[in-house]
Order: C-alpha cells, then sequence, then structure tokens
C-alpha cells in the first residue's frame, strides 16, 4: 500500500512489529497502531503540538481548498423565492 501523492508518511517512521505496523509521529512521538493517511493528517493539524506551523500549513491548505462550500447563502435565498411564491398564491 504505497501511495507517493500522500506524503503525508514521510512525518511518521513505521515501526514494524510481527504481522502489524504502527505509525510513530517524527515530532510527538505518538504512535498509531492502525496506521491511516487521513487520521494521521488529522493528527498533524490537530492534535500534534509539536509539529512545525509550516508543515501544519501544507496540509491544511490541501485539506480546506476541497471541503469548503457555499450553502448559508443558497438557503437565504432559497427562503426569500418561497416566502415570494407564497403572498402571490394568496392573493385572487
Ligand atoms: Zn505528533
Amino acid at each position: 500500500m504505497v501511495r507517493p501523492s500522500s506524503d503525508i508518511w514521510q512525518l511518521f517512521d513505521i515501526e514494524k512489529t510481527d504481522k502489524k505496523s504502527k505509525a510513530v509521529c517524527k515530532f510527538c512521538c505518538f504512535k498509531y497502531a492502525f496506521p491511516n493517511a487521513t487520521r494521521m493528517t488529522n493528527h498533524i493539524l490537530n492534535q500534534c503540538s509539536k509539529c512545525p506551523l509550516e508543515i501544519k500549513q501544507t496540509y491544511g491548505n490541501e485539506i480546506q481548498s476541497s471541503s469548503k462550500s457555499s450553502t448559508s447563502e443558497e438557503k437565504e435565498s432559497n427562503k426569500d423565492i418561497l416566502l415570494e411564491a407564497l403572498e402571490d398564491t394568496s392573493l385572487p
């Protein structure tokens, strides 16, 4: 399972024990029994206290660009349209 695109693995040491492998954070030595790129990214961004800020920003930008979407504005405008439609139907 090698993914060259997710270099989050570079921030972790892989410890192999028997059949399992653990991911160990290079900054704070936190161990993940079940290495997972999503969890490891989450650790670096939200949980790791020793990770340099510039590294957090590198991975943080990737996540923010894909997850954000405008929803509140659309809901507001839909409400207005609905109210206008109700007013129209109440007229004779
Ligand atoms: Zn850490």
